[in-house]
């Protein structure tokens, strides 16, 4: 049993790890600023021994009483509505976020894990993207505030692993989804579902042929667990290695909703990577990483829940 720190944890998929170490026994520390965060994401988890939420933005100076083992840091707007909405705060919580939560770690003694993302490798160049492709990212153009905060964030992270010895991990996220999502976060995953829901037109933006790798959130929170207990202190893909373009994506959303709604092609947004897959050898070879749901099930599992916040 720890007692771990977890920013963002009001947040999707902060939300939902916050519930999974619960379920297996760590105490939890949720600080989150609720600015893309819901309490609604952890009313469950209000009742529950070994919960604490402290409303705080990370991006300021932070303290938690008492002994911790773990500091998780996911805080961070992650959606690109986001990325034109609150570009500032992402690069806040990127860089003075991150500091603050190794210099927490490092003063408890704490192993810091830090979410970065599969962002890092931009619109890539190599496919699938393996740990030690260094990316292809506009460091100035509209996604780059997130892209390059989670760089500065990998950087900073790894000097406080040299410098001070702290042991730190890296998880690379990619394309998670699953229940917890903001209905209105305006990615793929949440639009396409709830559009097939309402029978509404599925807006694909560009041709459709881009590609994204989905993660479905169990398998994703299984990965980081499995990283964070493997000692490993480098940067690690956690995904599911399964590619779809964005036209079958939508196929197979009006498929498993049994949904009318046809297909509407819309203009890609600047910068919008063409493919994406993870390469998953570091995640098999260090702690046997396999993720089992389907895109099916997963698919199936999301509009359910997304069906039960409709009125
Ligand atoms: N996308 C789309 N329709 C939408 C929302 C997104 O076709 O309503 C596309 C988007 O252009 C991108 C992919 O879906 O190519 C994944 O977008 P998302 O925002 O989910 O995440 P990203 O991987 O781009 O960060």
């Amino acid at each position: 049993m720890a007692r771990i720190v977890v920013t963002g944890g009001a947040g999707f998929l902060g939300s939902q790890l916050c519930q999974r170490l619960l379920d297996r026994g760590d105490q939890v520390v949720c600080l989150d600023n609720l600015q893309t965060g819901s309490e609604k994401n952890i009313e469950a988890l209000f009742g529950r021994d070994g919960f604490e939420f402290v409303r705080q933005d990370v991006s300021n100076h932070i303290w938690v009483p008492g002994p911790v083992d773990v500091v998780m840091h996911l805080a961070s707007p992650a959606s690109p509505i986001d990325f034109d909405r609150v570009p500032i705060q992402i690069m806040k919580v990127g860089s003075l976020g991150t500091h603050n939560c190794l210099g927490l770690a490092k003063a408890k003694g704490a192993v810091f894990h830090l979410n970065s993302t599969s962002e890092v490798y931009g619109d890539p160049e190599v496919h699938p993207q393996p740990e030690t492709y260094w990316g292809n990212v506009n460091p100035n153009g509209p996604r780059s505030v997130y892209d390059e905060a989670k760089r500065f964030a990998e950087a900073l992270t790894l000097a406080y692993h040299r410098t001070h010895d702290l042991d730190v991990r890296i998880v690379r996220t990619f394309n998670t989804y699953g229940p917890n999502m903001r209905p209105d976060d305006g990615r793929v995953v949440s639009n396409f579902i709830n559009q097939a829901l309402k029978d509404q037109p599925i807006t694909v933006y560009g041709d459709g042929s881009q590609t994204r790798s989905f993660c479905y959130v169990d398998d994703q929170i299984d990965g980081q667990l499995g990283l964070l207990a493997s000692g490993y202190n480098g940067p690690v893909n956690i995904g599911n290695d399964n590619e779809r373009s964005m036209l079958d994506l939508a196929s197979e959303i009006i498929q498993a909703t049994n949904s009318s709604s046809e297909i509407e092609f819309h203009p890609l947004p600047e910068d919008d990577p063409a493919r994406r897959k993870p390469d998953l050898s570091l995640a098999r070879s260090l702690f046997q990483f396999e993720p089992k749901v389907s895109l099916e099930d997963g698919i199936i599992r999301t509009a359910a829940y997304f069906s039960s916040l409709q009125p």
